[in-house]
């Protein structure tokens, strides 16, 4: 999986144009079915795909941190919400609070997560491919096939299997 991962920005680069394309008429005249489809297309991949094998997308781009997550993670820390914030967080230029520094700091050197079961929302929907209303967060994708080899399988399969 390591080759794929390492060659993954330049397939999406290569890919780029031919996804923008795609997602335009995508989002134009989405299928009715493409709900369902999706949800088809992510579990396939995800049952091939072992995320532990990866981590790519915690090694290369953080999740944002909403309030609930600051409660809950800070929570399990046993740490005040404003401590946990100083610790590991700062202020992106969008106004979300991101990881102060990636690879993320609670990956292990065995690619687990060592907040798994409180970890931020953004990291449990990554990357995002079993969502509603897909053809909506296409902008989202186009940066997501570089960052994750699920994702650009997904995108890949999609390509087939919707005539536009
Ligand atoms: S979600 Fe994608 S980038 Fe993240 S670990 Fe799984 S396959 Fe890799
Ligand atoms: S919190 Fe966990 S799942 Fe999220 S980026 Fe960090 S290690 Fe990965």
């Amino acid at each position: 999986m390591q080759d794929q991962i390492d060659n993954l920005p330049k397939f999406a680069k290569d890919k780029h144009k031919e996804n923008k394309t795609f997602f335009t008429k995508l989002k134009k005249k989405p299928p009715k079915h493409l709900d369902y489809l999706m949800q088809e297309l992510h579990d396939n991949e995800f049952e091939r795909t072992d995320c532990l094998e990866c981590a790519n997308c915690c090694k290369t781009t953080g999740p944002l941190f909403t309030d609930k997550d600051i409660q809950r993670i800070s929570k399990f820390f046993k740490m005040k919400e404003q401590q946990f914030i100083e610790t590991y967080l700062h202020l992106d230029e969008e106004n979300d609070y991101v990881l102060k520094a990636v690879p993320c700091t609670f990956l292990g050197s065995d690619n687990y997560c060592s907040i798994y079961h409180v970890r931020p929302k953004a990291c449990q929907e990554f990357p995002h491919t079993d969502r509603k209303k897909f053809q909506q967060i296409s902008h989202l994708t186009l940066k997501n096939v570089a960052i994750c080899p699920a994702a650009y399988n997904i995108v890949e399969e999609m390509k087939r299997r919707i005539q536009l």
